[in-house]
């Protein structure tokens, strides 16, 4: 039987993180993908925090080949078309570098999976772990690899099966979030023209009571636009995900320009209900990282930087087990409480972006100089820039109390955003 330090399942960016990372470190370890790279995935749209470690991975040459577009913020707009609100990441509060990634992600995800392999992980594509068993002395994973079934042994697992949520679901621990079942529905499309110079790059996000819209632009002038709406909106309006997405390219003010000679060239895809909680971060040898872990929401574009800084900071916390067993319990219980950190700043920020108050706010900054003194703290949470200082934690909670007084006293006018579902 094949035996290794760490197993991990699956080769999305987190798994091949983990996997690249553990192996540089000089560990055995395994990544199985149960699918064959490239594959379609979304979560196009990469933030500038993610970018220091796609260098210590040694990727970007690669992605500057594959003709990745460049982003330098976000343009957020009342759907109805006014007024807007340009995010730079060269303006915010933090150090961060000033610009990221917008991908494809069969590309990106192939290129890390390729040189997670090249340093040295035995990475089995068309290999899916079917089941786990845990015993003092590590993990039995069964493995189906075409019509052969086999088992591997691992001393320690990491769970990167995204939203297969290999453990959890098994464990039975998956929570899902109640208050955020939200639908997403997106597509390619060609025809989609772009702003002029050099914010020609940057994610659009057109904000409605009830849902928004991203545009994102890709290499060869593909462009992606997807749409998230509350699940109990589209229940009401007896529609499908796929009516309320081409009713909402058709009657989006702020998109029409872009929309009007758009031609989809992929499938439309769906995802529902996507907000859930994992539960405990490391638990018997085994880690949970990106989407196995949680998934919160998309409007912060975070998905793909917490796998990929999870797969990171998991993989020196097992090296670091590897090295010391004696202090493994220690090491994963710091490790788990730092996740479970991070989680929460992203909660707390995705609960009130989800109100009228932070949007009314968002869009329409006042030149008091206390706001003016937020707009650098709100551009370092859209760069990705984590739960960190001081200073920001402290702008962040200001930026609540602003809002409790605007649901009191109207600081902004209020703004009529309609409904995704409006002629
Ligand atoms: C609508 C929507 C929009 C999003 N937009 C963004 C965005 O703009 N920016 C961003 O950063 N993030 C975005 N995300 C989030 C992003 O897609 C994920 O957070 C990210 O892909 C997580 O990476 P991962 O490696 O954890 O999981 P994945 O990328 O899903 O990789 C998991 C891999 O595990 C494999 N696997 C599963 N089960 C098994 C098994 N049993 N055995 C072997 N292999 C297995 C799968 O085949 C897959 O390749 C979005 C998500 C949604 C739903």
């Amino acid at each position: 039987m094949r035996a290794c330090d760490v197993l991990v399942i699956g080769g999305g960016p987190a798994g091949s993180t983990a996997g690249h990372l553990l192996a540089r470190a000089g560990r055995d370890v395994v990544v199985l993908e149960r699918e064959r790279f490239p594959r379609f995935h979304i979560g196009e749209s990469l933030l500038p925090a993610n970018m220091p470690l796609l260098e210590r991975l040694g990727v970007r040459a690669a992605l500057d080949d594959a003709d990745c577009v460049t982003k330098f913020g976000a343009r957020i707009v009342a759907a109805t078309g006014t007024p807007s609100v340009r995010i730079r990441f060269a303006d915010g509060l933090l150090p961060c570098p000033p610009s990221a990634l917008q991908v494809v992600r069969a590309t990106f995800d192939e290129i890390l999976l390729r040189a997670c392999a090249r340093s040295g992980a035995d990475v089995l594509e068309k290999h899916a772990a079917t089941h786990a068993k845990r015993d003092p002395n590590g993990w039995t994973v069964r493995v189906r690899g075409g019509e052969r079934e086999t088992e591997i042994r691992a001393r320690y697992l990491v769970d990167a099966s995204g939203r297969e949520t290999f453990l959890a679901t098994s464990r039975r621990t998956k929570q899902m979030a109640q208050k955020h079942r939200r639908v997403a529905v997106y597509a390619h499309f060609s025809g989609v023209p772009r702003d002029p110079g050099p914010d020609a790059g940057d994610v659009l996000l057109a904000v409605r009571r009830d849902g928004w819209l991203w545009v994102i632009p890709l290499a060869n002038r593909t462009t992606s636009i997807g749409l998230v709406v509350q699940g109990n909106a589209l229940r009401q309006f007896d529609r499908t995900p796929q009516d309320a997405f081409e009713h909402a390219l058709k009657h989006t003010p702020a998109l029409a320009d872009r929309t009007r000679d758009a031609t989809r060239i992929s499938p439309v895809h769906v995802t529902s209900n996507y907000s859930y909680e994992s539960g405990s971060a490391a638990r018997d040898g085994a880690l949970a990282i990106g989407d196995a872990l949680a998934f919160l929401d998309p409007v912060f574009s975070t998905g793909v930087w917490l796998a990929m800084g999870g797969a990171e900071t998991a993989s020196a916390a097992l090296d670091q087990c590897l090295a010391e067993p004696a202090k493994a319990k220690v090491t994963l219980a710091t490790w788990s409480a730092a996740q479970a950190q991070t989680n929460r700043y992203y909660w707390r920020l995705i609960e009130s972006f989800y109100t009228p108050e932070f949007i009314d706010l968002l869009l329409q900054p006042s030149d008091v100089p206390l706001f003016r003194s937020l707009v650098p703290a709100l551009n370092s949470v859209f760069a990705g820039v984590g739960p960190g200082t001081f200073g920001l934690q402290a702008r962040l909670r200001l930026f609540e109390m602003l809002q409790t007084f605007h649901r009191r006293f109207n600081l902004q006018p209020r703004l009529d955003l309609g409904s995704i579902f409006d002629p």
